[in-house]
Parts: structure tokens; sequence; C-alpha cells
């Protein structure tokens, strides 16, 4: 869909509209000008005083007119970026309603298409403002629907009894570590995750420059006296490495890292079932780590053979009782919803499944067509579900989690999602992730250690993110684990140095 666009010459406008318009096509090109070959033209006029006042007209092929009108009073703003952001608000507050009057579509999530949308309402709370009127505030300035505003409500509840100090926590660091190996590569997946068979030399310099990270960061946060709130093993697969290389490194972690101990969840992610054995998961319980992932993504077996995850649903369902055996007790399982062939009767059927296993944790992922993975590349290759059906599923996890005793506690949203819907983790009451909560609401700097991990240091006092990414590849991580190591404690000098630290 080619839209022109009139009366908004600022080129910083052109991103923000192109993603509006992505929730309701395909694929969308903003045009800033009047052109003949664009497939429909949006007028504005902007007045900019104290307030913002902004209309915006729709006009379709029939010649049918769709107008709306919006005025706000602007705050004095300390940046220009600030703003420039309300005024940009403003015209996607226009623009999403005479793209809703026109093409009959209701956007839950409104103007947001930001992967966060709870820490906004964190935020307002944050600021002290009461929450009926942060729920006003989020349905006149953003146009999210009172359902989703709900959602938002109950997992910022849920979070802040979970993590009672969440918004003081940013004296504390968790720490993620990246594993990017895995038995095969599925279709969907866009992370640093390398078929292992065959590169014991790539898998063996990679440990090495992962203790190496470790010991150093380890050594820098017992020396500044920062604990560690919550540590993560992902990937890739953690546990495709093998049980005598999984207990080198947690015997690491407890002789590296300060106050292991203390630390408030240790978590594992075994998401392929084919890696787990006897024997690993007799590691993991030497080392007091009792939180593990065993995804089945869905357990239907033509499914997971389309996707290329080469293990069978069985598999999945022994694995699962073994490592309930084996004293795993709280165990996250993964759903998605939308996977190629998979409709209503599909899903309920991993609904019923679920059942069965009663997992502590459910989250219930929603296919996104990721730009880098196989499954984009050959989307013809790939029937997915239509939105109607995609939201029934939705509904359906919903109305399943909320009759078998889970809450939602966390969730994220991604472009090119289906349906434009999202992510949620559902969990029983006290089993949640506080990793997840950790990653998603941004009040603490995540180390990220290994292959592909990201770092996100967040600035005690102003609370200002930086993104700092470990390199991809194994190659490339083995010839520089050291200087990225070195420039990560750089980073956390500056932010934990006495004059950053907070009191
Ligand atoms: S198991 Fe997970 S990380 Fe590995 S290839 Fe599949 S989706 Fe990617």
């Amino acid at each position: 869909m080619r839209i022109s666009i009139i009366g908004l010459d600022d080129e910083r406008f052109n991103r923000p509209l192109e993603l509006i318009a992505n929730l309701f096509f395909e694929e969308s090109q903003i045009i800033l000008a009047n052109t003949e070959e664009a497939d429909i033209q949006i007028k504005f006029h902007l007045e900019i005083q104290k307030d913002v006042a902004v209309t915006a007209e729709l006009k379709d092929h029939n010649g049918k007119i769709y107008s709306s009108k919006y005025q706000k009073e602007l705050y004095a703003a300390h940046t220009e970026k600030e703003r420039f952001k309300q005024i940009k608000n403003a015209v996607s507050h226009v623009y999403l309603t005479v793209l809703q009057d026109w093409t009959g579509m209701i956007q839950k999530w409104g103007i947001l298409t930001g992967v966060r949308p709870t820490k906004l309402l964190h935020k307002k709370l944050q600021e002290g403002i009461p929450v009926e009127l942060a729920h006003k505030q989020l349905k006149e300035d953003y146009l999210i629907t009172d359902e989703k505003i709900e959602l938002m409500q109950q997992i910022v509840e849920r979070q802040l009894t979970v993590v009672p100090d969440l918004y003081s926590l940013k004296q504390e660091v968790s720490i993620y570590i990246g594993i990017p190996f895995c038995p095969t590569k599925c279709a969907y997946c866009t992370f640093p995750a390398y078929a292992i068979n065959g590169r014991q030399g790539s898998v063996d310099s990679f440990l090495g420059g992962l203790h190496y990270e470790m010991r150093k960061i380890g050594k820098w946060l017992k020396e500044k006296g920062i604990r560690i709130t919550t540590v993560y093993y992902g990937g890739g697969t953690p546990t495709s490495i093998t049980a005598e290389e999984m207990d080198m490194l947690y015997e690491e972690m407890y002789t590296s890292f300060p106050d292991v101990d203390k630390i408030r969840e240790i978590t594992v992610e075994a998401g392929r079932p084919d890696t787990i054995t006897p024997e690993k998961l007799r590691i993991l319980k030497k080392w007091n780590i009792d939180r593990i992932s065993i995804n089945p993504q869905s357990y239907t077996q033509e499914t997971l053979k389309a996707i290329g995850r080469h293990h069978t649903v069985s598999e999945t369902i022994e694995k699962y009782h073994l490592a309930r055996e084996m004293g795993m007790n709280n165990i996250n399982m993964d759903l998605i919803i939308g996977l190629p062939g998979e409709g209503i009767p599909e899903f309920t059927h991993s609904l019923s499944e679920t059942e069965k296993l009663m997992p502590e944790s459910l989250t219930v992922h929603t296919l996104s067509f990721k730009r880098a993975s196989e499954m984009t590349k050959n989307k013809e290759k790939y029937k997915v579900a239509d939105r109607t059906e995609v939201e029934k599923m939705m509904e359906l996890a919903q109305d399943w989690t909320k009759k078998h005793g889970y809450v939602p506690y966390y969730l994220y949203r991604q472009k090119n999602i289906l349906g434009n819907l999202e992510n949620v983790g559902y969990s029983l009451p006290n089993q949640e992730s506080i990793y997840n909560i950790m990653i998603m609401e941004e009040q603490q700097s995540i180390i990220g250690l290994g292959c592909g991990a990201s770092s996100k240091f967040i600035d005690p006092i102003t609370g200002k993110i930086t993104h700092f990414a470990n390199p991809k590849d194994p190659k490339s991580y083995n010839d520089s684990f050291e200087a990225y190591t070195e420039e990560k404690i750089k980073i956390l000098e500056e932010l934990f140095s006495e004059k950053g630290s907070p009191a």
C-alpha cells in the first residue's frame, strides 16, 4: 500500500507513519508528497502553538472522505526530541483514526507500535500518577482499548507483587549468557543458533571465551560490591553443549560471580527436548538450577517437521516427565500461535496437551515474520492463519490460562507479528520468571555475556539506556571477546562510578 501524505514535510514522520500503516497493510510505503503513484492520499493540517492541533482527511477511490481532528496541549519539553514526540503522537492519533474508519479494522494497541507497552504504565505510576488517571491518559493519548489497558494493569500489578522492589533495583544487575548452538536450525529462528554437530573445535574456543568473560565481569562486580538479581542462560540452546561442559560452566559461575546463593533466580533454557538427558538434568540439580524451559511450540508433529524442529511431540512429553522426576520444579513451556498450517483445531490440541502437564509457566507467542528467518525469505511456502483466526487463538489462550489458574505477568510485542497481537507470559502465582520481568521493564542493567548476547545498560540515575551487543557468530566472538569484555567494563565503570551510583 502506497500512501501519499500531504501537509507534513518533516522526514521524521516517515517511519512512525509507516509503522502504523503496517498494522493495517502487508507492506506499506509512505511518500511525503502529492503523487499519482499512491494508492491513497491523506491530507494533514497541522497547527502548533501552545497546543498542537491536527486534522487528517483521507479520500478513498470512490471519493468518500474520512476525517479526524485532535487537539492537545504541548507540555514544556526538555529536548527537541521530546517536543517532536508530542507532535508525532498527535499526528499518529488522527492518522490511525482515519485508517481505522476507512478499513473498519480496530487497532487494540492504538498508535503504539513499540515492543514494551507495560513500560508506559510503569512510568506513569512511578511518576506518581493515580491508576485511574494513568488509564485515562493511555486511552486518550494513545487510543489503547480498555481490554489492553486492563491487561497492562493486571501485568504491572503482578510484576510489583513478584518484585516489590522493582523500581529500586537499579543498583543491582542481571546477567544473560548466550550459548549459540542448537541441534539444528528452526525455520522461524533469527537467534544466533549454529548446528552443533561437527563443530567441537568452535564450541571449545567459544566456551574458553565465555569463561573469560564470566571471570572478568564477576571480578568487577565483586570489587564494586554489586549484587546480581537474576541469571539467564539462553541462546541457541544452552543444553546443546555436553553435560561436562555445563558442569564446568556452572562451576565457573559459582566461583566467579558474587553471592550466587543470593541470586533470586537462575534459569537455563533447555528449549529443545532433544538436548535433554538425565546426565544434564543431574548437573542442573547439582548446581541448584531448577528453573528450565522446555519448548514444545506445538503438539502437532507435522508442524514441527515443517518448521525444522527435529524432535517429536512424544519426546517433549517424555523429557518433561523426566525433568519433573529429576527435581526440576519450575518448568516453563512455550507455545506459538499461528505456526504454518495451524489453526484453531491444532492450537486447541496444544492447549489440551498442556493441560496434562501443567507446567509452572506458559509463554504464548504469536508468530512473527522476522526479516532474516528462512520462513520470511520463503514466505509463499508457509501458509499461516488469517487475522481473525489468530485473534481467536489468542482468546483461547487467554480463556484457557484463566481457567487453569495462570496469570499474565509479562508481555511484549514485535514488528510483523500476526494480527498485531502480542506475546504473553502466563504463570501459576509465584512461579513467574523475574528475569523476564527485568528484561521487559528495563529497570536495571542486564549484562550480556557470550555469543550474540546484548547488554542493556541502564543509567541508575537518569534511566538512559545504552545497548551493546557481542558478536553473533562464534568465530568473530572468539577473535574479539577480550576487547568486548573491556568495553563493557568501561561502560559499567561510568555508570556505577561514585557520581553515578544511587545512594
Ligand atoms: S531451538 Fe530455538 S534458538 Fe535453536 S534454532 Fe530453534 S528457535 Fe532457534
